[in-house]
């Protein structure tokens, strides 16, 4: 493989993986702010939102740095889904059989406060529609 298309490759990889320096899910994932880790893997990050609105409430993140649903592109498609299947194995985990809320926020309108995507898996009491 030529040299410039190694380079190429490496500073994709860069990109794709360096954390925001200012954001503090980035800072949360690398382990510089403290959190309260509910599962990591290769992909994403889950830890206790430190204001829960529920019994249960994880916020599931993914390592990449993704300002938010209204940021996300092709390539991101995968990590979406998959932050939906770790969610539903937390409530697994948690029992909760009679059900759980996954939630996105986007933008202001939303209340959307840190920008960096995150799954919001809320359970453990009766949740209320149309939310708030
Ligand atoms: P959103 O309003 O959808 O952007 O959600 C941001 C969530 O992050 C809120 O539910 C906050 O309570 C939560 N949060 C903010 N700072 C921290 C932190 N240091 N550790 C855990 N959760 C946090
Ligand atoms: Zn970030």
């Amino acid at each position: 493989m030529a040299n410039c298309q190694l380079l190429t490759m490496a500073a994709r990889a860069l990109i794709t993986f360096s954390p925001m320096t200012d954001c503090l899910f980035c800072k949360i994932i690398a382990g510089s702010i403290p959190s309260k880790k509910v599962y990591e893997d290769e992909k994403v990050f889950a830890f206790e939102d430190i204001k829960p609105g529920a019994p249960t409430h994880v916020l599931i993140v993914p390592k990449k740095h993704i300002a938010g649903v209204d940021h996300l592109t092709e390539a991101d498609t995968e990590v979406v889904g998959y932050s939906h299947l770790i969610a539903a194995k937390i409530a697994k985990e948690r029992k909760l059989e009679h059900g759980f809320r996954t939630v996105y926020n986007v933008g202001p309108d939303a209340g959307q406060t840190v920008f960096h995507l995150h799954l919001h898996l809320l359970g453990g009491r009766q949740m209320h529609w149309p939310p708030g």
